[in-house]
């Protein structure tokens, strides 16, 4: 006669993931900003990922769209990675970045999958975070808990008025360093925005300019060359992300370095773009480079290759990222009005913004104040 023994249920792994919730929210900007390539913003996407574990402890992540695309990034997290992570193991980040990757690998390779896999990847930090206790930007390098930032405007469709009253008013918050948009049809219009806004911060202030990809090489050599008396730092996406050469070229007939990332949405484009295109700044955003592995992973490319790690949107996260490296540059301070929303709205301190120092990656939302611009949820 035969006993079947019945087996003891191993004990549940702490970290094992055992619930993921998704919500999709459409946030209304307060007026509508405009830039060279993407026109009009009127709101932003915000797709939050909330994953908890067997213990109970949760982490929060997210991503952001200026207003497409959100629905397709909550149905690859809804649809897609949900089944994928149930049961995993959350501590094993790098393995489970590595393993969505190949999940989506087909239908990805950057793109929407990577939006997806950042939300994944912060939530999976927050929560290392928190089981460790510490804040983002010591568990992510320690290096310093402030950072050089600048204010990053929106505002191609601006009035030469209210540019430089927008950009006085950064002023008045307390920040060294500005940027603006430009790529207006007539490049001397630009010219003469770039002089008023040196004119208006003075020779100290740090200044860059932001085409959005909209110019033809030959006009990006062209505009900068005519602003290059205004001590620009940086001249960042003069055209298309993907013509890395043509970046080279610019690059070598202007006296102004070049900054991208943005639009580089896996290691390997960056990898590609620093040997060809000649760039003085990296700038990738962890809300679409794969989240904090993948930003981390462009940091050290950045390190290895001389090059300043910088940041694009999300300054309520990058802030800690930054901060905790050797080779920041400067952060982005975002014009979308995210800070209303989240308990620990970017701190500036003699110019620098401040990382937060709760455990986690030192992003909490207002939930109350989200709810009522909520689209969809798991
Ligand atoms: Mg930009």
């Amino acid at each position: 006669m035969s006993v079947i023994t019945k087996l003891d249920t191993p004990a549940m792994n702490r970290s094992q993931i055992t619930s993921i919730n998704v919500e999709l929210f459409n946030v209304p900007l307060d007026e509508v900003l405009n830039d060279a390539k993407h026109g009009d913003h009127t709101h932003f996407e915000l797709i939050l990922c909330t994953i908890t574990c067997a213990d109970g402890t949760q982490g929060v992540g997210y991503t952001y769209t200026g207003g497409k695309g959100g629905r397709a990034i909550y149905s690859l997290l809804n649809d897609e990675l949900t089944p994928f992570l149930l049961g995993k193991d959350a501590s094993c980040i790098t393995h489970l970045w590595e393993e969505m990757q190949y999940h989506l690998h087909y239908i990805g390779r950057g793109g929407l999958v990577s939006f997806a896999i950042s939300a994944v990847d912060i939530a999976l930090w927050d929560i290392h975070c928190k089981v460790l206790k510490q804040p983002l930007w010591k568990v992510a390098g320690g290096c310093s808990d402030r950072v050089n930032c600048y204010a990053g405007g929106i505002d191609l469709n601006f009035s030469t008025e209210k540019l430089l009253s927008n950009i006085q008013g950064y002023l008045d918050n307390g920040f060294q360093a500005v940027k603006i948009k430009v790529g207006k049809e007539d490049y001397r219009e630009d010219v003469a925005r770039v002089a008023a806004v040196r004119n208006l911060i003075g020779p100290d202030a740090t200044f860059m300019v932001d085409a959005n990809y909209s110019l033809t090489v030959n006009k990006a050599i062209k505009f900068a060359q005519a602003i290059e008396q205004y001590d620009i730092t940086w001249f960042e996406e003069p055209t298309i992300p993907d013509d890395y050469a043509g970046f080279a070229h610019i690059a070598d007939k202007i006296n102004i370095p070049l900054a991208m990332g943005e639009n580089l949405h896996t290691v390997y484009e960056f990898n590609q773009a620093i040997a060809q295109a000649k760039l003085g700044f990296l700038q990738p955003d962890a809300s679409n480079i794969g989240g904090i592995t993948g930003w981390l992973a462009v940091a050290t490319m950045a390190y290895a290759n001389n090059l300043p790690v910088c940041s694009h949107g999300m300054h309520e996260l990058h802030v800690s990222l930054m901060a905790s490296q050797p080779n920041a540059g400067y952060l982005e301070v975002h014009s979308f009005p995210i800070d209303r929303y989240t308990t620990h709205p970017l701190k500036l301190e003699n110019g620098k913004a401040v990382a937060p120092s709760t455990p986690g990656v030192g992003v909490e939302f207002k939930s109350e104040l989200l709810t009522p611009y909520l689209v969809k949820h798991s």
